[in-house]
């Protein structure tokens, strides 16, 4: 496993118009900004204003389905509002933020891309009609 960091990451480049999306896929992806974009994500959420009830857990965000591995804590919420999330970088514990990612660009880099929520690779998952 190499270890080398994305470094920034930004596509300086003309763009074609953030309006025409119509064939552009996106894929939300955790980025954390020290260890670029990867799958191990601490989700902290609360509701605005009452940050002592948290709910925590350890999520793998992979592209094109989140698994959520494990309940780390786990309060009620006692009030109602606007629910807030936070994720933290499951390697470093720096807060990072999740970022849209053209499906096109992670598969010329050979990603694996899952498919819907169900957990089946795209290329088993034939039994399903689209
Ligand atoms: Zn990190």
């Amino acid at each position: 496993m190499s270890n080398k960091s994305l470094g920034n990451i930004n596509f300086n480049f003309e763009t074609v118009d953030v309006d025409d999306e119509s064939n552009i896929e996106l894929l939300e992806l955790f980025y954390c900004h020290k260890c670029g974009f990867h799958s191990k994500v601490i989700s902290v959420m609360w509701i605005e204003g009452d940050e002592i009830n948290t709910i925590t857990q350890l999520k793998n965000i992979k592209p094109g389905k989140t698994e959520f591995v494990e309940k780390i804590d786990q309060n009620i919420f006692k009030k109602e509002g606007r629910l807030i999330e936070e994720n933290i970088c499951g390697n470093c514990g720096k807060t990072g933020s999740i970022q849209t990612v053209p499906k096109t660009i992670l598969e010329i880099q050979g990603v694996i891309i899952y498919d819907d929520d169900d957990g089946n690779r795209k290329e088993i998952n034939n039994i399903k009609d689209k």
